[in-house]
């Protein structure tokens, strides 16, 4: 297998509760190297535009309200089956659907303020790493 760069986002919500540790200690004891890593809050805009694929969706404006609301950390991830491998530990959208153990599980408020962000493809990682981060920081 080989290294696969992926986004991980720590959404508002788990800033506004004190969860940046847990979620990096927790991708740090995966086996994942954190290549790049900064703290932010996107503007209506950008979050628009990060969710673009969603913005026919009901949830769409309620979703960049949400991710504008408060500052977020992106970190660009590498790991062999990064991609997967980040999902799988992100758990399920709907955290009462997340797998025991997962981070959304453990930590997510509701459907929408679910703590985590993680590219669903190394097509959309490509996307969303330098949606981020230019070539000068990772
Ligand atoms: N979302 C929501 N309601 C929904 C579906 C999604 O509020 O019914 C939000 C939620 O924050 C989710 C994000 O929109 O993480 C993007 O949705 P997606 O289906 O891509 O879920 P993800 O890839 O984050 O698991
Ligand atoms: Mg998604």
């Amino acid at each position: 297998m080989t290294i696969e760069k992926t986004l991980g986002l720590i959404k508002p919500d788990g800033l506004e509760r004190g969860k940046q540790g847990v979620v990096i200690d927790r991708l740090l004891k995966s086996g994942f190297k954190i290549t790049a890593m900064k703290q932010l809050r996107l503007t209506r805009a950008q979050a628009e535009a990060f969710y673009a694929e969603h913005s026919a969706r009901p949830f769409f404006g309620p979703l960049c309200s949400y991710m504008t609301s408060g500052p977020i950390i992106a970190m660009t991830l590498e790991k062999e089956n990064g991609v997967a491998d980040w999902r799988k530990m992100m758990g399920a959208t709907n955290p009462e659907k997340a797998d025991p153990g997962t981070i959304r599980r453990d930590l997510a408020v509701d459907m929408e303020k679910n703590t985590v962000h993680g590219s669903d493809s190394p097509q959309s990682a490509a996307r969303e790493v330098p949606f981020f981060f230019n070539n000068l920081e990772f």
